[in-house]
């Protein structure tokens, strides 16, 4: 009676203790029911030896035994076990570890009350020490310390069949208390052993963000922070290819600044830095979620189109032409910014001759007067010089 008032005691003082080890929790579902079974399997291997004591050995007779060492022990060792199923289904997550704490007390103080005859069986009383080493907290640890102890005194004051000494008595308490140490020392471990894993998973996590800002920056424009020259390149190998297979839509359109040599001479570097910024701001609001926008040279753009007709796209370039004619650059005063825009369809042609023909269409803007956008002829009909260098 005794015992049980204290263990439910020491229960309820865990289930004051706050967990120090938040971390753990995404095994211990997993854990829990490992244990859980394991009591199981120590019920039916319980029952399995006492039959075998009962049919070889005990000299008393088959009712009594079966009474006081089978019928009793199993029946309590079960209903422990229903409640902890309970527990471990009902209460609070951070109460479940102590109800299996709890449990183990309870179990191991019924095998070795029953047994206690047999002296050496006394140290299963400190399984549950063992037990809370699962859970990596210093808490728990003395949680299943405070059980076995008293589970070993409620034995030792209140089982009569229990022949042991002083001097036996202060051995096993010292026993568990060794028992204690080097279970603190293996939590202790485990935790040092936890802080190098999480550092290490931290250090590959900022790893991999810092090789996320570095792809990004060898792949961005620092002025601009559209994709650069390489990526528009890599990119449209790669859209040319899936259009080979899928006839996705595809157009290309190149953009250049006009007279911004003048902006320049006239305002100075810094003015025709921030211009730039805010046409490539201009040309990336307009653009879709699949469009890809790329500063293609010194003041010269590139947009890809993939998702749409290209009337579609005509109309979003006209757009961006009227916003970056409309728009106030504050470093230019009343100056206008206009820009020229050659625009090409795929037509299977192959990437540098699809270049070429855009190339050929811009050319064309800039020799009709600027501010324009001029449409690329057939495939076949351009023959001429790209103004580019083709890489
Ligand atoms: P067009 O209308 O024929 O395109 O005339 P343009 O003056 O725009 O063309 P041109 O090729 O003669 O001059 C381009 C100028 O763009 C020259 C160069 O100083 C300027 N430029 C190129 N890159 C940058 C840059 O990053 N910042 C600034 N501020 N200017 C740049
Ligand atoms: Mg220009
Ligand atoms: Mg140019």
């Amino acid at each position: 009676m005794v015992y049980y008032f204290t263990c439910v005691l020491s229960f309820l003082a865990g289930v004051n203790l706050t967990l120090d080890d938040q971390l753990l929790d995404f095994t211990r579902a997993r854990w829990n029911r490992m244990l859980m079974r394991g009591f199981w399997s120590l019920l039916v291997l319980m029952v399995m030896l006492e039959c075998l004591y009962l049919i070889f050995i005990t000299p008393l007779a088959p009712e009594e035994f079966f009474r006081h060492y089978m019928l009793i022990p199993t029946a309590l060792h079960l209903s422990v076990l229903v409640l902890s199923e309970l527990c471990l289904r009902f209460l609070e997550e951070r109460m479940r570890d102590y109800a299996l704490l709890a449990a183990s007390s309870v179990i191991t103080f019924i095998i070795v009350d029953i047994n206690v005859e047999i002296g050496y069986i006394i140290p299963a009383l400190f399984l549950p020490v063992l037990v809370s080493i699962f859970y990596f907290s210093a808490r728990k640890l003395i949680a299943a310390s405070l059980m076995s102890l008293v589970t070993l005194y409620s034995l030792y004051f209140f089982n009569t069949s229990m022949d042991i000494s002083v001097v036996g008595i202060v051995a096993l308490t010292a026993m568990l208390g060794a028992f204690c140490l080097i279970a603190r020392g293996v939590i202790s471990r485990g935790k040092e052993m936890r802080q190098y894993y999480i550092h290490a998973a931290k250090s590959n996590q900022e790893l991999l963000v810092k090789n996320i800002l570095m792809d990004k920056l060898a792949k961005t424009d620092a002025l601009t922070e559209l994709y650069n020259h390489i990526t528009f390149h890599e990119y449209l190998d790669k859209l040319i290819e899936h259009h080979d297979t899928t006839h996705m839509p595809l157009q290309l359109a190149l953009i250049d600044i006009d007279n911004f040599k003048t902006v320049n001479d006239q305002f100075g570097h810094r003015a025709g830095d921030a211009v730039l910024r805010q046409v490539a701001d201009l040309v990336r609001s307009q653009a879709g979620m699949n469009d890809f926008v790329a500063r293609y040279g010194g003041e010269e753009l590139a947009v890809i189109f993939t998702d749409k007709s290209a009337d579609k796209s005509l109309q979003i370039l006209e757009t961006i032409r009227q916003n970056i004619e409309l728009a106030v650059y504050k470093e230019l005063g009343s100056r206008q910014i206009t820009v020229s825009i050659g625009f090409a369809d795929y037509d299977r042609e192959g990437k540098e001759k699809f270049f070429i023909r855009t190339d050929q269409a811009l050319y064309n803007a800039k020799s009709q007067g600027k501010n324009r956008i001029v449409l690329a002829g057939e495939a076949s009909a351009t023959g001429e010089q790209s103004r580019f260098a083709w890489q």
